[in-house]
Parts: structure tokens; sequence; C-alpha cells
């Protein structure tokens, strides 16, 4: 695309103020959506073209639509702060931009300039800027990026046009009743992600992959499963949608991007803000059965799980076949409270950037 130009193609007719209000006093998480949406066409031999900013409207897909049968379909997620000035900013849109690119690589599909990403986001946004909530709760707009292919056919090949489409949800608060740990399934048998494969791509495939083991921990109670290796089966990779860190008293080690995991950026945020409090942080191996071992022993003092949705999330219990172990008494841990408190009061503006990942959109 040679402009990165939207076409401003308002709604006549958006909720009122009070339809509007009633859905943001309790907005939950991915219920509702604001009224607008922005697409961007892709085909080839054109590339980018026809980006336009519409009402929120479902799309009209033929059966035969290739998304449909072979899942070449990418995502993001990432979330609209409102500040203490009334302003309302995103957080790193650009590593969502270039992730964005890698996933679209892997998935043979087009990559979007970082610039055009951005200023979709961006100009969903500002058209939807009530729908983002007040500064001080902890609530969002959560922005979900994402593109399909829209070629039609049944022929086993990477389609040749392609739908991008950012869309917008008010988030309530992840924990409205203050922090609380999370229980996890350790799925010793059914993996996520191979070597080789898409792991690192945010896709949906790899979250069909997991809803088994998903009701399998709701099964056994839990809320949540963690993923380890596909070849050993014993080194911890992370959970269905979330990253994992484990806290060695001041020192904090997040397992390494294997090709399998997905590279989170409040994982990295992670990294340097603990570094800053004057954490030792660093890329490594867990095992499975050091996480049960240590957490015994007592060395291994918290463990969080971290992501856009929840930001970061204490594990509480942990359940595998092999037995069931518990971190912190089941309590939120010093160092995941602090590091938490840190980095959401950069994202919504209570605290200085002093890394420059905040993007205010006005
Ligand atoms: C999105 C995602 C994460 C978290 O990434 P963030 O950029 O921190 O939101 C972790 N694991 C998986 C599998 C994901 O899809």
């Amino acid at each position: 695309m040679t402009t990165t130009t939207i076409e401003l193609k308002p709604s006549s007719n958006p909720l009122s103020d009070a339809e509007r209000e009633a859905i943001l006093a309790s907005p939950g998480f991915g219920r509702h959506f604001t009224d607008h949406m922005v697409t961007i066409k892709w085909t080839e031999g054109r590339g980018w073209h026809d980006a336009q900013l519409t009402p929120y409207a479902p799309l009209s897909i033929d059966p035969a639509n290739m998304t449909l049968h072979y899942a070449q379909e990418i995502f993001e997620g990432l979330k609209a702060y409102r500040r203490p000035d009334g302003s309302v900013a995103t957080f790193r849109p650009e590593a969502n931009a270039k992730r964005f690119q890698i996933s679209a690589h892997r998935m043979a599909m087009p990559e979007l300039p970082v610039d055009v990403f951005v200023a979709a986001c961006d100009a969903l946004v500002q058209q939807d800027k009530a729908w983002v909530p007040a500064h001080g709760g902890e609530a969002s707009l959560y922005l979900r990026p994402f593109m399909i292919a829209t070629e039609v056919g049944l022929g086993v090949k990477p389609a040749n046009e392609y739908l991008f489409l950012v869309i917008a949800s008010p988030a309530g608060p992840y924990f409205p009743g203050g922090v609380k740990p999370v229980s996890i399934w350790l799925s010793e048998d059914r993996v996520r992600a191979v070597p080789g494969g898409i792991g690192f791509a945010k896709t949906g495939g790899n979250y069909a992959a997991s809803l088994l083991a998903q009701a399998e921990a709701a099964a056994h109670g839990c809320a949540q499963v963690a993923y380890l290796d596909a070849v050993e089966h014993r080194w911890v990779e992370e959970l269905g949608g979330m990253n994992l860190y484990f806290v060695y008293g001041d020192k904090i080690v997040t397992p390494e991007l294997t090709g399998s995991l997905l590279a989170g950026i409040t994982r990295d945020s992670l990294l340097k803000l603990a570094r800053d409090l004057g954490y030792e942080a660093e890329e490594g191996r867990v095992s499975i059965d050091q996480w049960k071992r240590d957490t015994e022993n007592g060395t291994l003092t918290e463990v969080f799980a971290c992501g856009t949705a929840a930001v970061i999330t204490p594990v509480g219990t942990v359940k595998s076949a092999g037995g069931e172990w518990t971190q912190a008494n089941g309590e939120p841990g010093k160092v995941t409270l602090e590091l938490r408190k840190r980095l959401l009061d950069i994202q919504t503006g209570a605290a200085d950037d002093p890394h420059g990942w905040v993007h205010v959109i006005g």
C-alpha cells in the first residue's frame, strides 16, 4: 500500500451513551464489541488496498472459503488503556505488528507493514475512544487484529486473497475481587506445539490444539494447562495462552524461546522491568521435576503466568498425574505483585515510561 490512509465510514447509528455505559459497567471479556471495525484487503498482484473503517458487522463468507478448511488465520491481542489525563494509549503496538509479520510469514500469508498495522489500531481506538474504560480500575479496551484467507476453493495452497481486520472489545479488570492465583493442570502427554511447527506463530490452530487438554484441566478442577516440550516431555514451555516465570528469591527465569513457544510481549517487557527493579532476570530451561522439587525444597518461591489479557497471574496449585503441589501457600507472591503493579502502572500511565513503550493515541 502506498499510503496508510484509512477511509472513514463511521456508523450513523452507534450505541447510545446509556447503552454503552451499561456494557462498560460489566463488560466481561470478549463478549461485547464496539461500534466499528477496520478492514484492509490484500490481493495477489495488487498488494494491500481498500483500507476502511466501517460499522462493526458480520462478514459474508463463501462455504468454500479457504480459511474454513485449511486454517490460514493469524491474530494479535493488545489493550488500550485510559490515562489519568483522559487520553488513551496502547502498549508496544509495533511489537505486536512485528510479531504479526512473523506469524504471517510462517503461515504463508502476506506481511502487513508495521505502520499500517499501528495506524489501523489507532484509527479504531480513535473512533471508538468512548469505549475505553475509565482510568484506575484495570479495565481496558482489548484490540483484536487478525487476518484470514478469503480465496474461495478447496485446492490446498497459500490463498491469493486475504482480509485483515481489527475489532475491539471492552475488557473488565481480570480479577475484579483482587488478584487470585490460578490452578494449573500439567499436560504430560498432549503437547501444544512441536519443533519446526507453528508454536511461535499466533494462529488459531495452536488454540484448537489446546482445547482438549483445556477440557481435561477443567475436569481436574484446574483453570489453565501447562505444556511440556514435545520431544522429551520434560521441559516446561508455557500455558495455552500465557508465558511462565519462575521466581527463585531475587532471580526470575522464563523458559527460553525454542521455537515452539510464543514470544509474549508481556514476557519480554518483564525481563527488562525485573532488571530495572534490581532482580536478576534470565531465559533458561526449567524441567517439570525441578519445578516440583524446588517448590518442595523452598528455593522456587513463586511462579506466575503473563500475557496481555491477564497481565500477570499468580500460579497457585499445580496438578499432574505424578502429584500435586502449591506455590507460595496459594497466595499471590511478593515479586509477582510488585512486577504486576510496575507493568500496569506504565501501561495505564500511572507511572513514567522509561522504555518508551507507551503509544499515546489521543
Ligand atoms: C498471545 C500469547 C501469549 C502472550 O503474549 P503477549 O504478547 O504477552 O500477550 C503467550 N502464549 C501464547 C500461546 C499466546 O498466544
